[in-house]
């Protein structure tokens, strides 16, 4: 039996092109070649399960091997195998609908993966890597002969008898001059441990030694002898496969310190587990978050049919649950995933609104099972539900009901229950609803005080994500504003009709504004008189909720646009009430009551640390000379 062909494809030469546009991710090759292996030696299973193949089945196995010196590298499985009819099927009609299609697509294309997916061309990936490949077959069937092929990367082929005694295939790539980092133990066990490391068919590469008992010394301590054996690179039946009745919490962290070694334990996970009408299993689990959680994104692996496609899961799992860790597989998402395909998929869609109602139901779970628990998970979670509040609707519909909101004073509340508890205090005179929060405790200390002296209480809002979420909330919480506990001073926060009255005349007002305008002369602050209770400090100085709000986000996006260049504007608020300005006004030296006004202002900043450099040492020499 001696064949020569050409490969049908009707352009010139396919291989130049698929090295040339594919060489960034070449590594898939070894991938594509392994998981064609796994697959024919499922095959043969379910032939024989099936009753088609009467034959022993034996071990099913896959090999990986190479030889540095003779350049090449083998992955041999004991599979199907093929016939040299079925290699003519499958390896010589390469499986796209047509050169032109693919000669015209292939420009836009941005990766291997949307090629080789889109084109079917898993077995080529090989000539990225090799000037020739050469196939040994022998298929299951009764009577086959073995059969062999080899190509030299162009599109002549050659098939002839082969020398397999044994069903199966084996599949030698002779590497080319600028791929012989592949011929590495090292690099090929990084692959296999990348894109292997959970195929259901043991995969062989090399051997390791190991220790073996080997009976007693004469002291009776336990002889260890070391011995070879075979190096196998996969776990065949990963977690996920399981059923969770079957596991147990440790099988769980064991796994997830296989997949993150350096990462503290998670705080729970969620076991997927679906089969209409897509199919999906998976372990997701809620990692400890750090403040910074940019770097922690990425970290869920998606496989298929437990090959490894990719840690990039941004269109299949919701933007806000990246911050999760775990596996993803569903046989619905082709091995060779593309940006484009993922985006016009349906049952993406539908994998990312399961995800996040299955997230949701856990933490609600979670939430009603042992609430104190939930608490002391909070820090670390309650960015995360934040996050996911404000970016999808449908999560915050569910998240409504145990989000919690945390007060200076360390106690929880969910929504209901903090409009519960502030409602009578913070309600101001046209029925609105007040939340007032602090987004740095410490620097904000003397406005909170002033706050709970008035019966109001104080939400911490420190995260990252809070801004974001407050505006959520505004939006979502019927008649409900919220305002940052130094936006104004406490009598104003929430507006009220029980106005403490004027103590001062409108002339004697008026000259205080003069002394205060004098002593400060700074454009950004405003001096504006206020009559407030007397035990309120004398001067505060506060900057306008909408206004800060709006520096921040311009802040966020960048310092540019009309706010972000808008010069920072502070109210100063001299209150009217307080003895001492009655004290300053009494004064009849104007040089004292300049220093007595830029005393108390100075005061007023050093409280919320606006007073820094020179003018504190400025102020600090004045304290001096006025003891
Ligand atoms: P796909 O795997 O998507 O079908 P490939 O180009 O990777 O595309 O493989 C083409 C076909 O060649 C396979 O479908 C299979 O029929 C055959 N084939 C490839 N490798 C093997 C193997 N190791 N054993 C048996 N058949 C194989
Ligand atoms: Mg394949």
């Amino acid at each position: 039996m001696q064949e020569k062909g050409t490969i049908s494809i009707h352009t010139e030469n396919i291989f130049p092109i698929i090295k040339k546009f594919l060489y960034s991710d070449n590594e898939i090759f070894l991938r594509e070649l392994v998981s064609n292996a796994v697959d024919a030696t499922q095959k043969i299973k379910r032939l024989a399960a099936l009753g088609q193949y009467n034959g022993e089945v034996g071990d099913v196995r896959v090999e990986v091997a190479f030889d540095a010196d003779k350049k090449t590298i083998t992955i041999s499985d004991n599979g199907i195998g093929m016939t040299a009819d079925e290699i003519k099927k499958y390896i010589n009609q390469i499986a796209f609908s047509g050169a032109t299609e693919f000669m015209e697509k292939f420009k836009d294309a941005k990766d291997a993966n949307e090629i080789i997916g889109r084109f079917g061309l898993g077995f080529y990936s090989a000539f990225m890597v090799a000037d020739r490949v050469d196939i040994e077959t022998l298929s299951y069937q009764e009577g086959a002969e073995p059969a062999r092929w080899t190509c030299d990367g162009s599109t002549e082929f050659e098939i002839t008898e082969g020398s397999l005694e044994e069903r199966g295939t084996e599949i030698t790539l002779h590497i080319n001059s600028e791929s012989e980092e592949f011929l590495n133990e090292h690099k090929l066990q990084e692959i296999l441990d990348k894109y292997c490391k959970f195929l259901p068919v043991p995969i062989k590469f090399g051997t390791k030694t190991e220790s073996e008992e080997d009976g007693v010394d004469e002291e009776g301590k336990t002889k260890y002898t070391s011995v070879e054996v075979d190096n196998i690179i996969n776990d065949t039946n990963p977690i996920w496969t399981k059923a969770p009745s079957e596991l147990k919490d440790e099988d769980y962290l064991k796994f997830y310190k296989e997949l993150y070694p350096f990462s503290e334990d998670p705080l729970f996970w969620i076991h997927l587990n679906v089969d209409y009408p897509f199919n999906l299993t998976g372990v997701l689990y809620f990692p400890k978050l750090k403040n910074d959680f940019e770097f922690q994104k990425n970290k869920i692996k998606l496989f298929s049919r437990q090959v490894f496609i990719t840690d990039e899961v941004k269109d299949i799992v919701p933007e806000f649950l990246m911050l999760l860790h775990g596996v993803i597989d569903s046989p619905d998402i082709p091995l060779n995933v593309s940006r484009s395909f993922l985006q016009a998929d349906s049952n993406v869609k539908k994998i990312n609104s399961y995800i996040t109602k299955k997230v949701a139901d856990k933490l609600a779970e979670l939430f009603k099972a042992d609430r104190k628990a939930f608490e002391d998970k909070w820090s670390d979670i309650g960015l995360f539900v934040k996050y996911g509040m404000i970016s999808e609707d449908k999560f915050y519909d569910k998240a409504k009901d145990f989000v919690l909101l945390t007060n200076t004073a360390k106690q929880n509340f969910t929504l209901p229950e903090y409009k519960d508890k502030v409602e009578g205090t913070q309600t101001d005179k046209d029925g609105q609803l007040t939340y007032i929060y602090t987004n740095d405790a410490k620097k904000q200390d003397a406005f909170i005080q002033s706050a709970n002296k008035k019966g109001y209480d104080v939400l911490v809002m420190d995260s990252p994500i809070d801004n974001h979420f407050i505006s959520q909330l505004e939006q979502k919480l019927e008649k409900t504003s919220l305002k940052r506990v130094d936006a104004d001073v406490a009598d104003k926060l929430i507006k009220k009709d029980d106005a403490p009255e004027h103590v001062l005349t409108e002339e004697q007002s008026a000259k205080i504004k003069e002394i205060f305008d004098n002593a400060i002369k700074k454009p950004a602050y405003k001096v504006e008189l206020e009559s407030l209770s007397p035990d309120e400090l004398p001067v505060t100085v506060t900057m306008d909720e909408f206004m800060r709000r709006m520096k921040d986000m311009a802040a966020m996006g960048g310092g540019m646009g009309f706010y972000g260049n808008m010069p920072d504007n502070y109210k100063v608020v001299v209150n009217g009430n307080h003895k001492l300005i009655t004290r300053i006004l009494e004064n009849d030296n104007a040089e004292t009551q300049a220093q007595l006004a830029k005393q108390a202002f100075d005061l007023a900043l050093l409280s919320q640390g606006l007073l820094t450099g020179a003018e504190l040492t400025e102020f600090v020499n004045r304290s001096v000379s006025l003891i």
